[in-house]
């Protein structure tokens, strides 16, 4: 009797947990995935993060001449040390990373008094296998900062949250990562210019979308620090994602409208991919989806990818202080201002980045996603076919359809239906918001491909 009620009591409680995650499926673990999340260490981060605060201000207008540089203190002398940083990474791979530079000057416009040089920075690791090297994933951060005057060239900017944290997650998945090896490309990228303008990553975003890169996701964490105020829940992290895309067609937007594909923007998706690597990879922190752009009153760099057609979404820490962020460093009636790294809680920003870590290596370790996913629309019925080209690149083994009830946030349901490119179910295209994903040997998944109608 004692046995058969723990039983019971063991059975809701699972069935409550499993309720709490919100959405039914998680992954397969891979070891390699596993082994790298344990290399993420809070002591780096905490490191990196002081060594940005400590080049005084990293206001994209600050200095970048020599003399700046070798001061060691403003946005130049900061640039020099990424870049440094990722050379040494890759030096610690036998040279696996290929460190670029992508710079620019910026015209003067509202916050750019001046033409202004911007230069991001990036390291790519390259994928492992030729077809599935075209694929790129990209993690990303800002590493100019600000404080309360945005033309404020001169004075203190810290800037540890905001985005010291950011640009340390890239940082620190490329030193990780890099000691590994994936079928796809995965890029590591930190931007200036956000501050002024997204300007940064707005000119990074039109290169790619002009080479035709194949970026199937893009993670951009922006304030990842976790500020330590009471109300903070460091178990958390948003994940914003835009709904309609900022790039949808004329074309595009009625076939949105008609058929209820609001919530099923490629953001969205990646969105849902991030909440399924939380569900399987213990990371020490769980996204929250918010099915939002961005917060109220602010953007980020995620926009500027989103405005290209990538699929972009945004992680920020759960409540912020805003006497943390875009502020002078100063005590003014007992309450402290400005972004300095005694806020940050580089534990949190650790889980963060495992989480960023573990989707961007589920993603490069799977297969591409199916192409040409349709609905099949000639007739009234009520079954559902569904056709798909199979998975550019090779490596996919499997195919999974996964569906959810039109108004649940997550995928609910995955039927695996074998190695083909078409498949008809007994449930109602009309009642369900149905994709497909691609699946290896070993249970990597792709992202999962929303279908268009076909007649
Ligand atoms: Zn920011």
């Amino acid at each position: 009797m004692l046995l058969l009620a723990t039983m019971l009591a063991e059975t809701l409680r699972k069935i409550v947990s499993d309720f709490s995650q919100d959405g039914a499926t998680s992954a397969q673990v891979d070891s390699q995935i596993a082994a790298a999340l344990k290399d993420v260490s809070a002591e780096r981060i905490q490191a990196t993060i002081q060594h940005l605060v400590g080049f005084g201000t990293r206001l994209t207008l600050s200095g970048q001449d020599p003399a700046s540089i070798q001061a060691g203190r403003g946005i130049g002398a900061a640039r020099e040390w990424i870049e440094s940083e990722f050379e040494r990474y890759s030096k610690q791979c036998g040279g696996c990373l290929e460190v670029k530079t992508d710079s620019f000057t910026e015209p003067p416009a509202d916050r750019i008094p001046k033409p202004t040089v911007i230069t991001n920075l990036y390291a790519v690791l390259k994928g492992t296998d030729p077809e599935n090297a075209k694929r790129i994933v990209l993690v990303t951060g800002h590493y100019d900062s600000r404080n309360s005057d945005v033309l404020d060239a001169n004075g203190d900017a810290p800037g540890a949250n905001d985005d010291g944290s950011g640009t340390a997650v890239s940082l620190e998945c490329a030193r990780v990562l890099s000691q590994h090896k994936f079928p796809a490309t995965i890029i590591f990228l930190t931007v200036a210019g956000e501050e002024q303008g997204l300007n940064g990553s707005k000119h990074f975003a039109e290169k790619a979308k002009q080479q035709g890169w194949n970026i199937e996701a893009v993670i951009n964490n922006d304030i990842v620090g976790g500020d330590r105020n009471p109300y903070q829940d460091t178990s958390v992290v948003r994940v914003f994602s835009e709904g309609i895309p900022a790039a949808a067609t004329d074309t595009q937007l009625p076939v949105i409208r008609n058929l209820g594909g609001e919530n099923d923007s490629p953001s969205r998706e990646v969105a849902r991919y991030i909440a399924e690597v939380g569900r399987t990879y213990n990371t020490g922190i769980h996204p929250l989806l918010i099915f939002r752009l961005d917060r109220f009153l602010r953007g980020g760099d995620h926009y500027s990818f989103n405005q290209q057609g990538f699929a972009a979404v945004r992680f920020t820490e759960y409540r912020e202080d805003f006497n943390h962020q875009h502020q002078n460093v100063r005590t003014e009636n007992g309450v402290e201002y400005g972004d300095l790294p005694k806020f940050v809680n580089f534990d949190y920003v650790s889980h963060v980045a495992r989480l960023n870590l573990a989707t961007l290596a589920s993603l490069a370790s799977a297969p591409a996603p199916p192409a040409n996913v349709h609905i099949v629309t000639k007739n009234l019925e009520n079954d559902t076919t569904l056709t798909w080209d199979p998975s550019p690149g090779g490596g996919a083994s499997a195919h999974e359809v996964v569906w959810r009830a039109t108004i649940s946030p997550d995928w609910e349901h995955a039927e695996r239906v074998g190695n083909v490119n078409h498949t008809t179910l007994k449930i109602s295209k009309d009642n369900v918001i149905f994709a497909v994903r691609a699946v290896d040997d070993e249970g990597h998944r792709s992202l999962p491909v929303v279908p268009t109608p076909q007649r």
